[in-house]
């Protein structure tokens, strides 16, 4: 098919939905992207307030694929970003009573309290266990084989709940953590593996893979802004309540409220598959079951701002709690000590995350409930004497990220069969293929490379 008889209708306006309309626009081939919210970007969202520049959703991204610097390069023009500082490289632990970095290197993993002597010990003889045979075995039972319990409770744990809001014994390596479970099956070790990593060649798009943890100048939303000015605000519409997508000879009908109507070559979803029944009502309730069994984990964000900070120094990235420490938060990142102008001269801008798949029932607090979690947890946490921000807000959702459990080989065998039987109709979003900003770029460019190629 030319290019140019090529139409593709792009469901959901996040970060996935309008890159792959960016490089559609730049391939020339013709798409519109379908919105139902009045605004774009989906969770992405930076709010400007008193003084205050904060994220409702993800905070920040990592640069850990080629597609993700590539695509900040070329919407440079439009938008700037912004690597956090040299703080952001330490990740703070919380153990007992106090917080403790976590080790970055021999000395510090020697000396650190987070992990047992024994498997401090443990540890040397790690690139000689075992692979593991079993594909589907869960990232709990993977970490205790070949590092021990005290490092999955004090690094695996919060680094996981970090992520994924996740629980490490329902995560499966090699659907959540594929660069993990591939260091394991390929070189038979994690340590042995990563050494033997770090001296292969590199391909040349991966220089400026450096995994530093990025946002925009002014917040993640001049991100989205930089996108809806590439590609476009003709290109995408807003308000499509009632999408409906029915497959007919040549393609597919889209239709919609107000007689929105269109023929497409090309569908390619976007959204959670809790729309996929309405939108796609051609689809078999057995398919559609598979991709309802996808848990996403509920996660409350709360924003906390001081006008004049006066607890704990914030010279780290954040901290983060292990569930065994058995508290209600999970993790607090130091959003104004990682990028400029987020609070007021001496202010501070931290990020609270709770909830995650083993705290569902945080989601039903009220607000003042949570208030009052925050001063209890945070005064003792952050060395606060008086706990009295000047901003609070806080943000529900349902649905925060996607849990690849051990039913991914199901999920991904079902979308390969629906892909081939119904020609065009592509499942993108959080369904697979990872929950980071990054990843979703990355399948992005893999999608609208399919299309240009296909
Ligand atoms: C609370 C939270 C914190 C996070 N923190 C981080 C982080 O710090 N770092 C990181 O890398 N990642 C983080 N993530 C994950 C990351 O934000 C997401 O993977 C990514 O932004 C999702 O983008 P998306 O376009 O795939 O989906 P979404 O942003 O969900 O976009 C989907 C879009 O589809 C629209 N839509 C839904 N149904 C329909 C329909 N029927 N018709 C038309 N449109 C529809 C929605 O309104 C939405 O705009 C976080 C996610 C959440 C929820």
């Amino acid at each position: 098919m030319k290019q140019k008889d090529k139409k593709i209708a792009i469901i959901g306006a996040g970060i996935t939905g309008l890159t792959i309309a960016y490089k559609l626009k730049k391939a020339q081939i013709p798409f519109v992207v379908f919105e139902k919210e009045n605004r774009i970007g989906g969770v992405i969202n930076t709010i400007a307030k008193n003084g205050f520049v904060f994220e409702t959703g993800p905070n920040s991204g990592v640069l850990s694929s080629s597609s993700i610097v590539q695509l900040l390069e070329d919407l440079n023009e439009y938008s700037q970003k912004e690597t956090a500082g040299k703080n952001a490289a330490k990740r703070l632990i919380w153990k007992g009573t106090q917080w403790h970095a976590l080790p970055s290197g021999l000395l510090s993993g020697i000396t650190t309290p987070l992990f047992l002597w024994k498997d401090k010990i443990r540890i040397l003889g790690e690139p000689f266990h075992h692979k593991g045979k079993n594909p589907l075995e869960n990232l709990s039972a993977l970490v205790k084989r070949r590092l021990g319990n005290s490092f999955l409770d004090y690094a695996v744990d919060p680094f996981i709940l970090g992520i994924y809001a996740g629980d490490p014994q329902y995560i499966v390596p090699k659907y959540a953590l594929p660069k993990l479970y591939n260091l394991e099956q390929k070189y038979g070790s994690f340590i042995g593996g990563a050494i033997k990593k770090r001296k292969e060649p590199k391909a040349d798009d991966q220089d400026k893979v450096t995994r530093e943890i990025f946002s925009m100048k002014g917040g993640l939303q001049k991100l989205i802004d930089a996108l809806e000015q590439a590609v476009g605000k003709e290109n995408i519409k807003t308000n499509c309540n009632n999408l409906l997508i029915t497959p007919n000879r040549v393609g597919y009908q889209v239709s919609g409220n107000n007689n929105l109507s269109g023929q497409f070559t090309h569908i390619v979803s976007t959204v959670n598959p809790a729309e996929y029944k309405a939108l796609f009502p051609f689809l078999k309730q057995n398919d559609l079951d598979i991709f309802m069994r996808l848990p996403y984990a509920k996660v409350t964000g709360v924003t906390i701002g001081f006008n004049n900070w006066e607890g704990m120094p914030l010279n780290a990235f954040g901290g983060l709690i292990p569930f065994k420490e058995d508290r209600n938060i999970l993790g607090v990142l130091f959003m104004s000590s990682m990028f400029g102008n987020r609070a007021p001269e001496n202010g501070a801008l931290l990020n609270i995350f709770m909830g995650g798949m083993r705290k569902p029932e945080i989601a039903a607090l009220s607000d003042d409930e949570i208030k009052q979690i925050l001063k209890e947890e945070l005064s003792e946490l952050m060395q606060i004497k008086n706990f009295n921000p000047d901003l609070v807000y806080i943000k529900r959702y349902s649905k925060a990220i996607a849990q690849y459990g051990s039913d991914s080989e199901a999920r991904l065998k079902t979308i390969a069969f629906l892909e081939q039987k119904f020609p065009g109709l592509i499942f993108a979003g959080s369904i697979k293929d990872g929950v980071g900003i990054a990843d979703r770029v990355q399948q992005a460019s893999n999608i609208a490379g399919q299309i240009i190629e296909g």
